[in-house]
């Protein structure tokens, strides 16, 4: 938290805005005593020279008209003597002048010699001429003191008989002035100083809900919501202290209300199966979920501010960002050599309230199961037609050699005959496997289950097979005495057996052998079929059980077979829930195993 100084502090302009307006008003008031005060002093002081001037005027006049006679005092030292008596401290100096411009009469010690003498004086000459008053101030240059200077004209009965001239100080006004102003100032001194004092506790008064609601304001940038602040009054202030403790209130609520939807978003996005990434409108990662960490194998931290295009590695697909949006879908393959992954990503973008591109959204989803059952499907449906399109072809050309003629020979037109009548056999198996895998796959299928002894059961089939007499083929049964009950669905499971030993004959040569055994476990029997045939490639093994899956093609073919067979024993053999598989040595033989599960109902009884 940044600490404010007292020299940046709002305490201080306070302080000093009352200063400078005390200061200001001061000023005024002192300017406009000062002059009033001087004005009124200068006033009194002429008024008081003026009465005591009329005085000295009329004493004069009788003295300058007195009839003089030998013994009596001269003019001089009459005038000498009403000057003495009228002499004061704040007069300097007093001269009267007869109508002669005659000095006759002087206050001044020093200028006694000028008595008699006449004066040079333009202002008083004036006096003497016009009979006006002269008054002036006048400022002594050298040491500032000012003077009042003033000649008046001495009358006797309307005629101008003499003039005094008058020197008074007027630094005693000055000095008292002087003296006034200090008193102000040291006052002005005395109100700043206590007007500073009560300014920083007034100042305290207001910064201190200031400072306070600063504090609040910082805490609450951090997210703290939990401390409110005090209330003084009911002023701006205080009511602005009341929107603070609200606006806390709020944010605390809003950022609740924040805080449970980003769990309610992360807990979605958590639980969701779909991956999602978040991006910045950059395209960098900025948000990922568990399961889309998971779909493309790299933990949050490891992509965080990557490029999601980098991330799902297209590069070679995408030049911008931008085209993410165009592209809407785009299915991505991470396969690798342990696992088939293909990903279908939905890019969408996510606008701010200017509705400008703010990030985008990715949606992961596995759809490898999808691709997986969306290939199969293209690949039956090109394996049915061409399934068809063989014996169709095949008896189309019979069908045309023998109406081009060959229906006249003898020889030939009963073998192109059986020829397209095998085709037509060959097409009605395999549309009639691939009815019965079709209801199988839409579990059409009716299942009639019995308990059923497998010992009898499979000794029946092969003895089926053993009237038959496929070219010389020897059966071996290695089959249990005891009685092994399973529940299941006869014809079914006689199908199955039917593929496998018909398998088992097509593929071994003359006279082999054909090894049928079981073995219980109590939990299930396996059944196993084992020839001496031709055998399975190593790596093929397994894509028996897939539907026109066929090691030799041509040689299937020649045999009659569809392809469909083990599909079907397996589809059957899944929904008696039991399982199939196959070993095989290429060129020494194949054994197909199947289990299913023993009954274990009432077999105590039937023993
Ligand atoms: P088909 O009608 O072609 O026999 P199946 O589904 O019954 O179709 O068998 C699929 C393929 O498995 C056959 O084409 C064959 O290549 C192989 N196969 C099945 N049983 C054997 C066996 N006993 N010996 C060798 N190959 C076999």
């Amino acid at each position: 938290m940044n600490k404010v100084g007292f020299f940046q502090s709002i305490r201080l302009k306070f302080i000093i805005i009352y200063i400078l307006l005390l200061l200001l008003a001061i000023q005024v008031i002192g300017v406009y005593f000062a002059q009033q005060l001087e004005e009124n002093l200068m006033i009194n002081f002429q008024n008081s020279i003026n009465e005591r001037l009329e005085l000295l005027s009329y004493n004069l006049e009788q003295a300058m008209t007195a009839e003089r006679t030998e013994e009596g005092p001269t003019l001089q030292q009459d005038v000498q003597n009403i000057l003495f008596d009228f002499d004061s401290n704040d007069i300097a100096e007093l001269q009267v002048i007869d109508n002669k411009s005659r000095i006759i009469g002087t206050t001044n010690q020093l200028d006694q010699n000028l008595i008699g003498k006449r004066i040079t004086e333009y202002r008083i000459k004036r006096t003497l001429l016009l009979g006006s008053e002269d008054v002036r101030i006048m400022l002594e240059r050298e040491r500032g003191d000012r003077t009042l200077v003033m000649s008046i004209p001495i009358y006797r009965n309307q005629e101008i008989i003499g003039a005094i001239y008058l020197e008074a100080t007027l630094e005693g006004i000055y000095d008292q002035l002087d003296q006034i102003n200090q008193i102000f100032a040291n006052g002005t001194i005395l109100a700043i100083t206590i007007s500073a004092l009560v300014g920083v506790l007034v100042a305290r008064t207001i910064t201190k809900p200031i400072a306070e609601m600063r504090k609040q304001s910082q805490l609450m940038a951090k997210g703290d919501f939990t401390k409110k602040v005090k209330v003084y009054g009911n002023d701006e202030i205080g009511q602005l202290a009341v929107s603070v403790n609200d606006l806390n209130d709020q944010l605390r609520r809003a950022q609740a209300t924040t805080e449970g939807e980003r769990q309610k978003l992360s807990s979605v996005l958590s639980n969701m199966t779909d991956g999602v990434i978040a991006t910045d409108r950059k395209g960098n990662v900025i948000l990922m979920n568990e399961p889309a960490s998971r779909l493309i194998g790299y933990d949050f931290e490891e992509v965080k501010g990557k490029n999601i295009i980098d991330v799902l590695d297209l590069t070679e697909r995408i030049k911008d960002i931008g085209q993410l949006h165009k592209e809407g879908v785009i299915l991505i393959d991470f396969s690798d050599e342990n696992q088939d992954l293909i990903l279908r990503s939905s890019f969408s973008i996510v606008l701010d309230e200017n509705e400008t591109v703010d990030g985008f959204i990715t949606v992961l989803s596995d759809v490898t199961e999808q691709e997986k059952v969306e290939q199969e499907r293209r690949e039956f449906v090109a394996n049915v037609s061409h399934e068809l399109r063989t014996p169709l072809t095949t008896m189309k050309s019979y069908l045309e050699a023998l109406t081009d003629g060959a229906w006249q020979d003898q020889e030939i037109a009963p073998r192109f005959l059986k020829v397209t009548q095998n085709e037509t056999e060959r097409m009605i198996r395999l549309v009639n496997d691939l009815l019965q895998l079709s209801k199988m796959d839409n579990k059409e299928h009716r299942f009639t289950k019995q308990r059923v002894n497998m010992v009898p059961f499979i000794h029946s089939i092969i003895d089926r097979f053993e009237i038959q007499k496929h070219e010389h083929i020897v059966f071996k049964r290695e089959i249990e005495d005891e009685p092994i009950y399973v529940e299941m669905d006869p014809d079914k499971i006689t199908q199955v057996f039917d593929n496998i030993l018909s398998n088992a004959i097509k593929y071994s040569p003359e006279g082999g052998t054909i090894v049928i055994k079981t073995h219980n476990d109590r939990e299930e029997i396996t059944i196993s079929v084992t020839d001496e045939g031709v055998g399975i490639p190593k790596g093929k093994v397994s894509k028996i059980f897939e539907r026109f899956y066929r090691v030799d093609k041509a040689r299937s073919r020649n045999l009659g077979g569809t392809g469909l067979g083990l599909a079907i024993a397996k589809e059957m053999i899944d929904a008696h829930h039991g399982h199939i598989w196959a070993t095989s040595k290429e060129g020494q033989g194949t054994t197909i195993i199947f289990t299913l599960p023993v009954s274990k109902w009432k077999r105590g009884k039937q023993q």
